[in-house]
């Protein structure tokens, strides 16, 4: 984990709330709805390893709110994660699925598992538990989980499978599935195209020209990776790009497409050895590269207060969440430094799980231009929206996101009632 500084995700997330929430000038009462999660739940997870040790691990998940729909949210299986982590993030769900303007609430959960040390029968072991005594608080119109770091298609096959054993046929139960069990075309990619959609919008916003733009991309893994291909597609001259294990430089621009299938061979095998040209970067230069544009694209807290004062990009588009901690936010926007806040910059894929949930309630699939028309017509309205609350109430982008966010669940609330 990186170092946070004084703030953690969840006094983050908070501030980020705390703003809008005054602006909106709203009752202590409603404050505490909004901020507090609707239901937390943890259960022990024993896993006998393939090697014979017993091992327990915890499996959690936060349900921040449903006053605008089910719970929808990723599924992170990462070690150092814990209630908190999800309490954070569970709430950014919210406040994402409010900006789309989707029929969703926010949630979020995971295991505090290294995936990477289990084999692949390990993890459907424990996926499955956790599906099993997650039962009652998840279904196609309770609570709806998606990939997120640590986890993709395969888990989401597994949950699909372990929660048909009490519920029948019921694809709708998560999102992110891969094809031939309902999984919709364009979901693996829709976080990526939304970031490299909303980075262009913005930058037209903003008068700055993205053919030609350098980028520098923190996190090469599902999200970092397309971003960074829509992006060169786009005309993007993308300099840098890092994974755990560092990063890769080319003042001229990296060779985008033999990084992404290099990625695509071996996920485990450091960007910086796959045969693409470029110097070796560390990890903390990348994100004060003298660059057009910064995307982190990896885990919260990476903009902390020791490094955003020395950010040199004129926009920082946040593709993971909570990338930038309260106190980097401020200090990026007290220098002037655009900031697309998480809840629009990478609600792309949300959007999307909504668009295959959609698909599942009607037994149909959809062609990939109709999921990627639908993503561009509802994201290209979600940043409207909070581009022009922006401009006309002179605030940044992600007090304006926020703003809008906590208008709608707050409406939503008051109108169903106590
Ligand atoms: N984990 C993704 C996110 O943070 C996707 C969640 C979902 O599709 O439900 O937005």
């Amino acid at each position: 984990m990186p170092d946070r500084g004084i703030h953690s995700p969840l006094e983050c997330s908070d501030t980020f709330l705390d703003a809008a929430m005054d602006r909106l000038e709203l009752a202590p009462a409603m404050r505490q709805l909004l901020r507090g999660p609707y239901r937390e739940v943890m259960v022990e997870l024993p896993l006998v390893r393939d090697d014979g040790e017993l091992r327990v691990y915890s499996g959690y998940r936060v349900q921040h709110d449903n006053a605008r729909g089910p719970f929808k949210g990723g599924l992170r299986f990462h070690p150092s994660v814990d209630m908190d982590h999800f309490r954070a993030l569970a709430a950014v769900m919210t406040w994402k699925t409010a900006v789309a303007d989707i029929p969703f609430g926010g949630a979020k959960g995971g295991i505090d598992c290294d995936p990477h040390e289990l084999t692949k029968a390990e993890l459907e072991t424990l996926t499955k538990r956790f599906t099993e005594k997650m039962d009652e608080v998840i279904g196609p119109n309770r609570d709806i989980p998606a990939p997120d770091v640590g986890t993709g298609a395969p888990q989401m096959a597994w949950i699909f499978d372990a929660y048909a054993v009490r519920h029948g046929y019921e694809p709708g139960v998560v999102t992110g599935k891969p094809i031939q069990l309902g999984g919709s075309l364009g979901r693996t990619e829709a976080t990526g195209r939304g970031v490299s959609m909303v980075t262009a919008w913005a930058c037209e916003e903003e008068g700055l020209e993205l053919e030609g733009a350098s980028v520098a991309i923190q996190g090469f893994g599902n999200v970092g990776s397309h971003a960074a291909r829509f992006l060169a597609g786009l005309g993007a001259r993308v300099v840098a790009v890092s994974d755990v294990h560092g990063g890769l430089y080319r003042e001229e621009g990296l060779d985008v497409d033999a990084l992404f299938e290099a990625r695509a061979r071996d996920r485990d095998q450091p960007i910086a050895e796959a045969g693409a040209p470029g110097e070796p970067l560390a990890n903390d230069e990348l994100l004060t590269l003298d660059v057009d544009i910064l995307i982190p694209a990896a885990i919260e807290g990476v903009l902390h207060g020791g490094n955003a004062g020395e950010v040199r990009a004129a926009m920082v588009v946040e593709a993971a969440n909570l990338p930038s901690t309260c106190e980097a936010h401020a200090l990026l926007v007290g220098r002037h430094v655009t900031v697309i806040p998480d809840i629009v910059a990478n609600a792309g894929g949300v959007i999307v799980s909504y668009l295959e949930w959609v698909q599942n309630r009607e037994r149909m699939r959809w062609d990939v231009e109709r999921v990627n028309g639908d993503l561009e017509r509802i994201l290209g309205r979600a940043w409207r929206e909070v581009s022009s609350r922006a401009r006309e109430e002179g605030v940044d982008y992600r007090l304006a996101a926020y703003d809008l966010a906590v208008s709608r669940v707050r409406e939503a609330i008051e109108l169903r009632g106590f």
